[in-house]
Formats: structure tokens, sequence, C-alpha cells
């Protein structure tokens, strides 16, 4: 069974031993539709009229986090460990197993965006949970090994590195400036205009100042909300469909592999008692969504054991990207 590990160092949290375990289908799709036997049960699935599913989600069945077990925190020595208690869930985005995002039409999206909160909603009842990620591969490169388009719903005891990071540096920023970091980023992008994608009434895309991977493209509200999944309303959905499928379209013809990930506020109290500022995340943190393209045809990113180098400009994949005809 896979264990977490702090890495004492950096404070890092590590998933070790985790194994995946081989199908043994070989040739058979086990996303297709008649082929639900050979996934785990079924969470949640959406229908058409005549009954056939259209959205499903269910446990992965190789796990890296896993819903039964009690949190057990241990320590071996001078170290930190757990068991790796979590849930981990995969939504197949649809009944084709072809059918890429670039193709999904406005009311497949909306059937995605609302399993999305649906799941996290659910998953953010068990206080055991600290984050709730979602995020999908596209790619081989990405790290996708079943063809199917499928997303991942990953709830984990611990805060992922990255997620842990943006917190620090948005509760700072407030606190120095009684400002939200992400409302002055995109304050900023719209009046320079040098790195921004597109814009409608709700929503920016942005390559941000400094992109990780070539044509790394930000999706934020222009309200302030930390939550993804409390958007409710309908039309602030539509606006966020038209965006990102617009988005993904353009990063669809100049890579082959990215990664989109829903950055949203953790399952924490609002103001639990090592918070020594009394700040809500409600108010420093701004959700959002980011896309990563892990390779580019013409020029690869790099990354060079501790630094991501990339070879294009956040302006110039943000020019590259608007001028793209989609
Ligand atoms: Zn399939
Ligand atoms: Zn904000
Ligand atoms: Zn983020």
């Amino acid at each position: 069974m896979a264990e977490l590990r702090r890495d004492i160092v950096t404070g890092n949290w590590v998933v070790v031993g985790h194994r995946t375990i081989k199908s043994d289908s070989v040739g058979l799709c086990p996303f297709c539709p008649g082929n639900e036997h050979l996934t785990p049960k079924t969470i949640r699935e959406y229908k058409d009229n005549e009954g056939a599913w259209l959205v499903r989600c269910f446990p992965a069945s190789s796990p890296i986090f896993v819903i039964e077990e009690e949190l057990s925190k241990r320590g071996e020595g001078i170290y930190d460990k757990m068991n790796s208690v979590g849930a981990h869930e995969l939504i197949v985005e649809s009944r084709s197993h072809t059918k890429i995002l670039s193709d999904f039409s406005e009311n497949e999206y909306m059937l995605l965006l609302d399993m999305y909160q649906e799941r996290i909603h659910d998953l953010k009842n068990d206080k055991r949970f600290k984050y709730i990620q979602v995020f999908k591969n596209h790619g081989e490169l990405a790290g996708s090994y079943i063809f199917h388009p499928h997303s991942h719903v990953i709830a984990t005891p611990v805060m992922p590195d990255k997620i842990q990071l943006e917190l620090i540096h948005s509760k700072n920023h407030y606190l120095q400036k009684e400002r939200c970091l992400f409302c002055d980023i995109i304050n900023q992008e719209k009046r320079l205009d040098k790195r921004v994608v597109s814009v409608n009434a709700s929503f920016i895309s942005i390559c941000p100042f400094a992109s990780r991977f070539p044509f790394e493209t930000w999706i934020l509200p222009r309200f302030h909300d930390s939550n993804f999944e409390n958007l409710k309303d309908f039309r602030a959905k539509q606006e966020l469909i038209s965006i990102l499928s617009d988005v993904i379209k353009r990063v669809e013809r100049l890579t082959n592999a990215y990664t989109i990930v829903i950055h949203s506020s953790p399952n924490v109290h609002e103001i639990d008692s090592l918070n020594e500022h009394r700040l809500p995340v409600s108010e420093h943190f701004h959700w959002h969504i980011e896309i990563l393209p892990r390779d580019f045809k013409t020029s690869k990113y790099k990354r060079e054991d501790e630094f991501y180098v990339t070879q294009i400009t956040p302006e110039e994949a943000a020019r590259t990207l608007k001028e793209e005809k989609v």
C-alpha cells in the first residue's frame, strides 16, 4: 500500500510505493460504452433521455489515494508519514473514444463542468480531505495512458505543493496591500494587453508573466471568487465554456500534449486556529484554470533539474495563440 512521506528538508509530501494494476482486458477500452463491467462501480453519471450515460464517474482501478482507510499519522524517527487516505476518481468525458475537447459542444462542456463541481462538493464533505484536485491530461506526453478522454479527481489529506505556494503568496500579498493578488494580476494584464489571449464579460485568458511551458495559459474569472465549484450562474458558465473551448482549440493546434488543472479553494475551515491573521481563504484566493502544454511541435520545453526553461516568451505565445485561426 502506498504511503505519504514528508520531505523534512522541503516540507513537500510525496506518495511512495504506488503500483499500477495492469488491466487484463488487452485491446478493449474499459471506458467505452458496453465495457462498464471492466471498471469499478459507477459513483455518478448523467444520462440522456434514453437512459444512456453521457458523462460517467467511478473510482480509479489503481488509485493513488484510497477512501476507506482511517487516516493515521505516524513518525519514523525525525520523519513524518501517513497512509494515503483520500479518493481517486475518474470521469469519462463522453461516450466517444476519440472526441477531444476541441470537438465538444457547449452542452458537453456544461455536463463535464457540472460533474467536476458536483464531485468537488461531494468530496469536500469529508473533512479529512484538505484539497480536491481536478485535472486532465491530453496526449501521451502529458501522461495519459488510456486514450479515451477522461479527467481525474483526487482528494488528498495534505495540500499539494503548488497550491500551498499559491496560498502563501496570495495571503502575503493581501496582508501587505489589502487586495487580491489575482485581481491585481488581471487588472494589470488587461491594462498592458501584452499577454492577454482573450477576454469576455466574466473571464480573461492570459499567458502568465513567468510561463513555465510554451503556450501556458491561465483562465481566470474577472470577478473575485475563491471557489470554482460555486460558479452557478448559467450565463457565467456559458462564458467560461466559450473562453475555455476557444483557448483549448488554439492550444490543441500548437501543441501535442497538455494538462488542464483547476485551482480552487482548499477544503479548510475559513478561519482555523493556525491562521494567526484571521484572514479567510475566500478573501485572498482566486480560483483559476491552468492549461499547461507539455510538448511543442517545434521547440520542446526543458526542465533543467530545478528550473523550467522555455524558448518562447509569454508575449510571443499570447500573440501566436491569438493569431491562430480556429
Ligand atoms: Zn474508449
Ligand atoms: Zn481576486
Ligand atoms: Zn494556480
